[in-house]
């Protein structure tokens, strides 16, 4: 339950929806709440913020027909990050006087679309911002992007003899691929495809870190880390490598903690293990040169500036002061020169850019119906009771008008089954059983301790909100890893959000619900929303939503791949749009699960042929039936209004 609630409504405006679900914090400026309510882009054209409300981008959509759910991509932002990003290293290596470059890869998985993975591409050359590829379809997506001979390829994975060939010629042409070795096995078929090819391979090792890191894979991280090559599997490169007289192509050591790391202090450990490994190979004989830290900046998706899964316990400056400070630190007093410093940011650089929307499309709140003074002529003596019940509440006797209110509703409901009471009773008891929890629901907040059997009540009496989206094709991670996203409505925040409702997609699955908010009041299992308006859409945003979710997605109920617009802001505050894709059709969909669209729509028109010739439609009712099959399966997954 929030406090702010309680403010009269009157009083509230838009600063006090922004402090209610902490914009401010989780928004890093991109996001804000405009002083008419809406939530708004901001964007920096020269110096000067520019500003976009976001109903106006729907209200664009809706001119244009593209429907609800909708990934808003906002290319600005986009740009910015990416600018953004290495102009906090290039910073951080002049002042800490550092002798080398800064290089950017992004790691192509964390988000494969063209639109993005090519804006990366043309906004990112003049800063060389290259990519790493962890499959052939990957490094497929790299080349196609390649832009200049200074852009960084780092391939990662395991890697066929086809996979090395690509890369080989991309290096035959000039362009810095270099290939991260996962194993020794590996490494053969590198030395064998180079002769062959007569190409020489720019070769990285990727190290296991011992570090142990925070977050949400800390399981996976430290010794017992899948990837990377021990201490012993690296010297036996060195040897593989010196034997075929190779050892100059060993230029690039590779550490990568994890993703979403949230302590600075295991980047600092990290980087430091790295460099020691890294000195260590250079006196074994190998030249090095660039030394690749992998991802793992994290995204402070709560705002709460914390070691905690979800967030981030420092900035973006500090984590590059303190990669570069740490390698310069560890390598002078060994008198090894400067590497060029790589980092594989995923999440940090394409989080911000997208947004989720979506409308709601019904409430289901959880009022009881009008309840009686007293008890209706006739009626069970139970009733009476859960009467009696509903007017002690108190601070002193709440508990046991939680279990009282449950045990007199349990006791209709055996009456009931047994044919002693009407529907009318069992719906009467269960309407004042509800009012209790709702009386016991609002004094909780006052209470010192809560009995953990209350804990779930909030949750429980929230209305839920029907939304117009999938949660596993658009939010897997919720799913999947419990990520936890900042959400909130994107306009009427000049309104008191009266209500408290947990989201539910359109799966009708229960893993497809949302009960899981972070606000500035600390978690919450549900989220403040404004009450529907008769005719009137309510609008929703998913933020921070542009890493790992595009196409980690699956096709349960077979709803696919949203609408997506691209939006680039202009200095004058108009709004381009710069790309639109429809999101799957269903004979999109039904096509990736072996059905053949023609065949079906031929399938069902013997159908109606059928009802034709036994007499059960008319002709003219088979061309209209035929006609909305055919209109259906070519349109989109998720609900639609016309
Ligand atoms: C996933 C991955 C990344 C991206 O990590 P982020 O934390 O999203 O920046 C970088 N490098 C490698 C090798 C990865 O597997």
């Amino acid at each position: 339950m929030n406090a702010n609630i309680s403010k009269a409504a009157e009083a509230w405006d838009a600063e006090d929806s922004s402090d209610l679900y902490g914009i401010d914090a989780w928004g890093a400026g991109y996001y804000s709440v405009s002083s008419q309510g809406d939530v708004q882009v901001n964007v920096d054209h020269d110096g000067e913020t520019v500003s976009v409300s976001l109903m106006d981008i729907v209200s664009g959509m809706r001119g244009r027909q593209l429907d609800m759910p909708v990934v808003l991509r906002v290319r600005n932002v986009l740009d910015d990050r990416i600018a953004t990003l290495n102009e906090s290293f290039a910073s951080a290596i002049e002042q800490g006087g550092y002798n080398n470059v800064y290089r950017a890869v992004f790691p192509i998985k964390v988000n494969q679309q063209c639109h993005v993975i090519e804006e990366i591409a043309d906004y990112g050359r003049r800063y060389n911002h290259g990519f790493e590829a962890g499959s052939k379809a990957e490094l497929i997506i790299a080349l196609s992007q390649l832009r200049d001979v200074e852009t960084l390829v780092v391939c990662n994975g395991y890697k066929d003899a086809e996979f090395i060939d690509l890369g080989l010629y991309a290096r035959r042409m000039g362009y810095p691929v270099f290939f991260v070795l996962e194993s020794l096995h590996e490494l053969r078929l590198i030395i064998e495809r180079s002769r062959a090819l007569d190409v020489e391979p720019l070769i990285g090792v990727r190290m296991r870190s011992s570090v142990k890191v925070d977050g949400h894979w800390s399981q996976d991280s430290g010794d017992r880390s899948i990837f990377g090559l021990s201490t012993t599997a690296l010297l036996q490169v060195v040897t593989e490598l010196r034997e075929v007289g190779m050892l100059h192509c060993l230029q690039m050591l590779h550490c990568h903690l994890g993703s979403q790391v949230p302590n600075i202090r295991n980047v600092r450990s990290g980087v430091l293990e790295a460099c020691h490994i890294y000195a260590g190979l250079i006196a074994e004989g190998a030249p090095m040169g660039y030394l690749d830290l992998g991802g793992g900046l994290a995204v402070d998706y709560e705002g709460a500036s914390a070691n905690s899964t979800h967030s981030m316990n420092y900035q973006l400056d500090e984590y590059c002061v303190n990669i570069v400070e740490s390698v310069r630190e560890t390598l002078d007093p060994l008198n090894i020169a400067h590497p060029v410093l790589v980092s594989e940011s995923g999440r940090a650089t394409v989080a911000y850019s997208s947004i989720l929307l979506f409308n709601i499309l019904d409430v289901r709140d959880s009022q009881p119906g009008a309840i009686p003074e007293q008890p209706p002529e006739g009626s069970s003596e139970f009733i009476g009771h859960l009467l009696d019940v509903l007017q002690r509440v108190s601070p002193d006797s709440f508990q046991e008008c939680y279990n009282d209110a449950l045990f007199y509703r349990d006791e209709l409901r055996e009456l009931f089954y047994r044919g002693r009471a009407t529907l009318r009773d069992r719906a009467l008891a269960e309407d004042i059983c509800l009012a209790v929890m709702q009386r016991i629901a609002k004094l909780l907040p006052e209470l010192e301790r809560v009995p953990p059997e209350l804990e779930s009540l909030p949750e429980q009496l929230s209305d839920i909100y029907y939304a117009n989206f999938s949660l596993f094709q658009s939010l897997p991670d919720i799913w999947a890893i419990d990520q936890v996203f900042p959400i909130m409505p994107i306009h009427r925040l000049q309104e008191q959000p009266t209500r408290e409702g947990i989201l539910a997609d359109l799966t009708c699955d229960c893993d497809g619900r949302i009960a899981n908010f972070s606000l500035p009041s600390g978690p919450s299992t549900t989220l403040p929303l404004h009450a529907l308006r008769e005719g009137e859409e309510y609008y929703v945003g998913v933020f921070l939503v542009g890493a790992y979710q595009e196409t980690l997605g699956d096709l349960h109920n077979l709803f696919g791949d949203t609408n997506v617009v691209n939006v680039s802001v202009n200095a004058d505050g108009s709004f381009d749009f710069v790309g639109e894709l429809q999101g799957d059709s269903i004979a999109d969909v039904l096509s990736y699960v072996e059905y053949e669209p023609k065949h079906m729509q031929e399938q069902f028109r013997q159908v109606a042929e059928e009802a034709v010739r036994s007499g059960r439609i008319t002709l003219e009712q088979r061309q209209s039936i035929l006609s909305a099959f055919r209109d259906s399966l070519q349109g989109y997954t998720y609900f639609e209004h016309h």
